[in-house]
């Protein structure tokens, strides 16, 4: 039942070539967020993963990662917690930066956004090379917070970013996988 659910999760992702730039097959999450059936699919799968994880919150990574943490906080009853990309947050922030394919990003987060010994679950839409996943369990874990797992609704394990994220401690829950 649960292959079944993942399976009809992984049907519904639109994949859209050469976007943003050609070479690059963009995974399209918003008709797996359009379906009903879709979304509550995706979110009951996330639930029951964590159900009994004792989370004190979920993170989510700006911007995909805000649309499906938040309902997975929700029907955990545990709250959320944003990592954005600089600039956007109005607080004393905590950054860091990373390395992209051509130059680099930095990420931030509220330096009262958890506290030490929280443990947390960080959500995105996708895993590439890792890079974005790591940056932000180095945030939360500059605050002291236990970052129990990575959790997206797809990895793409040519680029081997679920493996790096395990050879760094962290474990890793996909959904799906696409080449
Ligand atoms: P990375 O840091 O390399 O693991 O890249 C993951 C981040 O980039 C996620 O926030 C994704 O939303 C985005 N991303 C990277 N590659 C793709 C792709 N092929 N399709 C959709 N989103 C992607």
């Amino acid at each position: 039942q649960r292959s079944d659910a993942r399976d009809y999760v992984r049907s519904l992702v639109r994949t859209v070539p050469d976007w943003p730039e050609p070479g690059v097959q963009f995974r399209d999450i918003t008709p797996v967020l359009k379906s009903a059936r879709g979304l509550r699919t995706l979110v009951d799968i996330f639930v029951d993963r964590y159900f009994d994880a004792r989370l004190d919150y979920v993170a989510g990574l700006d911007a995909r990662g805000f649309l499906i943490g938040p309902i997975v906080a929700y029907e955990l009853n545990v709250g959320f917690v944003p990592i954005r990309k600089a600039g956007k947050l109005p607080w004393k922030t905590v950054h860091e930066s990373y390395d992209l394919e051509y130059g680099s990003a930095t990420v931030e987060i509220h330096a009262d956004a958890c506290d030490a010994g929280d443990r947390i679950v960080l959500i995105d839409d996708l895993i590439a090379t890792g890079g974005t996943m790591l940056a932000g369990k180095a945030l939360l874990e500059r605050l002291g917070a236990k970052v129990i797992e990575a959790a997206a609704l797809i990895d793409l394990p040519d680029l081997g970013g679920a493996q790096r994220l395990r050879a760094s401690g962290l474990p890793v829950f996909t959904i799906c996988e696409f080449e």
